[in-house]
């Protein structure tokens, strides 16, 4: 994940992470080698990692992490590659809220605001969950408004690893 001049000709994109089903760290570290293999895009930064309990779903606990990248591509591309990398991680979508082998939402994309039938940024939901709050916070604790945290903070959420958890990412 080191940066690369092509991640500093990038937008800066904020992604939210989440796993509950199977080897969920290992799907995660997955998910974010495929991202830093995009055409054009670095994995920057990772929080460190969290569990949650599901909302409005069943199912285990979630694992949750915010990545922050830089990348070239359009945030429809970006959109569809993350939805491929849902894929071959055998995400299905049976119903909505679901539990799901991974789950990959774009948060933030540079300063841009998106509002198309695909693609909503900043993503709508972000600002209700901890489990993006609180690793978003970790990263840019200047972008996240105390307010917001304080909103969420009854959220059942748990630090599980530091930021280390996603270095097996680059091999190390
Ligand atoms: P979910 O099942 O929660 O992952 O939602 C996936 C759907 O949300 C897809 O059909 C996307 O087109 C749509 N979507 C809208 N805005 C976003 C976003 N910011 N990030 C990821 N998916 C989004």
């Amino acid at each position: 994940m080191a940066e690369s001049a092509n991640a500093e000709v990038g937008a800066s994109v904020f992604i939210g992470l989440g796993a509950n089903l199977g080897d969920r760290k290992a799907t995660l570290r997955t998910a974010l080698a495929s991202i830093d293999q995009l055409p054009g895009t670095k994995v920057l930064r990772v929080s460190p990692l969290y569990g949650s309990a599901p909302v409005d779903a069943g199912g285990p606990d979630y694992l949750n992490a915010v990545a922050e990248l830089a990348t070239t591509q359009a945030p429809q591309a970006l959109l569809q590659a993350l939805q491929t990398i849902e894929k071959s991680a055998g995400r299905e979508r049976p119903y909505r809220n679901a539990p799901r082998t991974l789950d990959l939402d774009i948060l933030w994309f540079g300063e841009q605001v998106i509002d198309t039938p695909e693609l909503t940024v900043p993503h709508p939901r972000m600002t209700e969950r901890a489990f993006v709050l609180r690793p978003l916070a970790d990263l840019v604790p200047e972008r996240v408004e105390a307010a917001l945290l304080q909103a969420v903070a009854s959220q059942d959420i748990h630090p599980q690893e530091g930021p280390t958890w996603a270095d097996q990412v680059d091999g190390g």
